[in-house]
């Protein structure tokens, strides 16, 4: 570099060579692009020899938490994009196109309630939303054409447990795909893939990732699906920044570990809340799986309890407009995830002002059980 100008060392300055570093995790390839020797090896990447043209399309982070995910559903190939809505736009585009139509279950979470009944429209897809509970009015609403068939295997907010084996056979007895979101119980509890159903979607936001400071989406299932998925999303520019896929791969590490404790806290505290006056109900899976019954829990408070007493006495449980970090969180569904969902829909599935959805962190579940129990005192 002696002979170069200042202008130029100050540039071109990195003497290390990749292929001598030995990093004991994956680096993180903050690179919008991938460089070529030649014209040839360029050519080499469109006849499928080389992996890494540009970010958008693809890059070995994205690749890395795609296939981790992919592996621990127990699914062929997996894609990451840039969130979880995206994740079902693009999966859902990589199967159905104008013209085409999807039965989805009417308890779904309420952003992809959104994306499927008003934006899925201006794609030309129609969507028809049915309690999936019920098999028989999922049969009467498939059309000749019809393309997926789509839930949630833990339904948010109300916790239902899917019939996922039956609405994979469902699928399959109509030569449709199926597709189920898997993010509150995650492959920890549940594996759809394995199942038999064709799609299994995440907001990784959540629990892959698990600490709260990453947006982001997976598609894990069948390769061709998965294929066109990731074509979807390169041409929508639905991908994943390196780095938050580098964030979310490292919390992949920790997911049984963190899901084990969570779960255990949460079944805990569904029983403690079961006792307290100022509840009605409480919504908790009895056997979603041989793991356990997710790290959510739902609970109604009574007709009369004071819903504004109780938030504002959390202490430090935070309210926010999320789930499935390590902090314990708490959620006001009906003012914020499911807010644009129409009223009557709302009303039938029984998310009420008295409603709060509770993330269950990995905290001392002492600790846990006296802030809700004093925030239930205040709402009496
Ligand atoms: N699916 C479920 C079940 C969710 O709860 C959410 C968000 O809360 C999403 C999908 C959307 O994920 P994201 O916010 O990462 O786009």
């Amino acid at each position: 570099m002696k002979d170069k100008k200042f202008d130029t060392k100050a540039v071109h300055f990195s003497t290390i060579r990749e292929s001598e570093v030995a990093s004991k995790v994956q680096p993180i390839y903050q690179t919008t692009a991938y460089s070529f020797k030649d014209l040839d090896d360029i050519e080499d990447y469109f006849r499928g020899n080389k992996p890494y043209l540009y970010s958008r399309v693809d890059n070995p982070n994205n690749d890395d938490l795609a296939t981790g995910v992919a592996r621990l559903e127990g699914a062929p190939s997996g894609a990451a994009t840039s969130s979880g809505l995206s994740a079902i736009l693009c999966a859902v585009l990589a199967v159905a196109q104008s013209g085409d139509h999807i039965v989805a279950c009417d308890d779904l979470y309420g952003g992809t309630y959104h994306l499927f009944a008003s934006e899925l429209k201006t794609f030309g897809i129609e969507v028809t939303f049915v309690p999936f509970a019920d098999q028989q009015s999922i049969q009467e609403a498939i059309q000749p054409n019809t393309k997926i068939l789509y839930s949630e295997s833990i339904t948010n907010p109300l916790l239902r447990v899917e019939d996922i084996h039956g609405i994979a056979e469902l699928a399959k007895k109509n030569k449709v795909i199926s597709m189920i979101d898997n993010t509150f119980a995650t492959p920890y509890l549940l594996q759809p893939y394995v199942q038999g159903v064709n799609v299994v979607i995440h907001s990784a936001t959540k629990y892959i990732a698990g600490h709260s400071d990453v947006t982001a989406g997976i598609i894990a299932g069948d390769q061709d699906i998965v294929q066109k998925a990731k074509e979807k999303m390169a041409n929508l520019g639905c991908n994943l920044g390196p780095f938050d896929a580098w964030l979310a791969a490292r919390g992949l590490k920790t997911l049984s570990v963190r899901m084990e404790r969570q779960v255990k806290n949460a079944a805990w505290l569904a029983e403690v809340l079961k006792e307290h006056p100022a509840i009605k109900k409480v919504y908790y899976p009895e056997s979603a799986s041989m793991q356990g019954n997710g790290a959510i829990v739902t609970a109604e408070l009574s007709d009369d309890a004071d819903i504004e007493g109780f938030f504002r006495h959390l202490s430090w449980v935070k309210i926010v407009a999320t789930l499935a970090g390590v902090e314990t969180s708490v959620s006001y569904p009906l003012g914020t995830s499911h807010r644009a969902m129409p009223d009557e829909l709302i009303k039938r599935l029984g998310i009420t002002k008295h409603v709060v959805r509770i993330s269950v962190g990995i905290e001392d579940k002492g600790d846990i059980t006296e802030v809700f129990q004093n925030a239930l005192n205040h709402a009496l």
